[in-house]
């Protein structure tokens, strides 16, 4: 069989542990065979990101920037003791955090949806996907204890040295602060960075924030979603048949678990923290679900939404065959695959990878699985794999 060709090259971004064992199976067993793979390798495993004082990291993205699309294997975020396991030189920051910050992206999370993994909340027919803001608020706070009685303001200077401020807080006591903040450009590349995903993948879009009671700060933000709907999206938006809808976020998580389903929910950087992690244990398991962090630009980086599995990692070293899902590692080249068969115009690759997908779903629907998926199939499953098997099994069926 001729292997399908491609026209410009995926950025690959090698990982550690257990996802960068099965990564190179799934290359070896379901992509060499059938393509004649174009890629730009760039290892971040957490030794080659220390030995190149994280340049490789950089670098990585910049790839990503000029050629498009990669695809990113889970890698470890270091911390002390990761330092000691790994005699590292540095506390190096999170791959993903530097990567995200290089191509302004947001976070889109989509749960792989199989008929034997029910939702535990029953009126869903549809995958809910996550847009998770990826900068500032909380995440980028400054915060400060007080200790004594006295008085906490918020001063702002501008270039020319005047200042406003405005007091936060009197304390008679101990207490806590914190000032966050975010950028008005961040938020608009937010905007569209959803609505361009909904039209893509004719989803509607729900946003919510908390407006009533943060008016400038959440106000900001339905207030930029809003013009960018209107001003740049609104013609696009009908002409794909989806629509705008914004509410406030605790009647938006009230709605949600009412809902069928089949929406994008934008979501604040906290807000998408914490209700991906919902959707996603509400979906099944983190092992099923993908990730893609699109910028404003039209960059791509296609990842599984799930860590290192790192004590799985060490029972493979021990010489355990463990039953890992592959699942949405997989589901990490098919999204990259088939983005560059769609801006390359090579239909043949985005078919590849549709035929791919249906060979994971058709596995897992005849009851074939990995323990993590076992435990929740209904009907309970035909047969319970490692993840080598499991990976033969669907390159049988391709
Ligand atoms: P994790 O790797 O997602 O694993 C947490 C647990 O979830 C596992 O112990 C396993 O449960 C289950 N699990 C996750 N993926 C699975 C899969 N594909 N198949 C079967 N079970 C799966 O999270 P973590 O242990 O908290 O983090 C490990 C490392 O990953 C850390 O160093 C962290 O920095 C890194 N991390 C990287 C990314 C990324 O690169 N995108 C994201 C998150 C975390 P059982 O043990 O019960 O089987
Ligand atoms: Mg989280």
């Amino acid at each position: 069989m001729a292997k399908i060709s491609m026209k410009t090259p995926i950025v690959e971004i090698d990982g550690d542990e257990m996802t960068r064992v099965l990564w190179d199976v799934i290359k070896q067993k379901l992509l060499i065979p059938f393509i004649d793979l174009k890629i730009e390798y760039y290892d971040l495993g957490l030794k080659s990101r220390d030995d190149t004082n994280d340049e490789i990291t950089v670098k990585s993205a910049e790839a990503i920037k000029k050629l498009g699309v990669g695809v990113k294997c889970a890698t470890i975020t270091a911390n002390s003791e990761r330092k000691k396991e790994y005699d590292l030189k540095y506390l190096l920051p999170s791959p993903n955090a530097t990567i995200r910050a290089i191509l302004d992206g947001t976070v889109f999370r989509k749960p792989i949806s199989v008929n034997r993994i029910k939702p535990s909340v029953n009126t869903w027919k549809a995958p809910i996907v996550i847009g998770r803001h990826a900068y500032g608020d909380v995440y980028k706070a400054a915060e400060m204890e007080i200790n004594a009685p006295g008085k906490v303001e918020l001063v702002y200077t501008k270039k020319d040295g005047t200042e406003s401020r405005i007091k936060v807080a009197d304390f008679a006591g101990s207490g806590i602060v914190q000032g966050m903040h975010n950028m008005d450009d961040s938020i608009r590349s937010f905007a569209r960075a959803c609505f361009l995903y909904a039209i893509g993948e004719k989803l509607p879009v729900w946003f919510a924030t908390k407006d009533t009671i943060s008016k400038i700060y959440d106000g900001r933000f339905k207030t930029i979603f809003n013009e960018i709907y209107e001003t740049e999206f609104k013609e696009k938006c009908a002409a794909a048949g989806i629509d705008y809808f914004y509410t406030l976020i605790d009647d938006a998580v009230a709605r949600v678990v009412k809902s069928e389903g089949g929406f994008l929910w934008a979501c604040k950087n906290y807000d998408g923290d914490v209700q991906s992690d919902m959707i996603a244990s509400a979906a099944g398991s983190l092992a099923m679900m993908t990730s893609v962090l699109v910028s404003p630009s039209g960059v791509f980086e296609y990842e599984a939404a799930h860590g290192t599995v790192q004590q799985h990692y060490y029972r493979w070293q021990k010489g355990e065959k463990t039953s890992t899902n592959p699942a949405a590692l997989i589901f990490a080249w098919t999204g990259a695959l088939a983005k560059r068969g769609e801006l390359d115009g090579t239909p043949d690759l985005a078919d590849f990878a549709k035929r791919l997908e249906v060979s994971v779903l058709d596995t897992i629907e005849e009851g074939i699985m990995t323990g993590d998926l076992a435990k929740l199939s209904d009907p309970p499953p035909a047969k319970i794999l490692n993840s080598w098997d499991f990976i033969e099994k669907i390159a049988a069926r391709l």
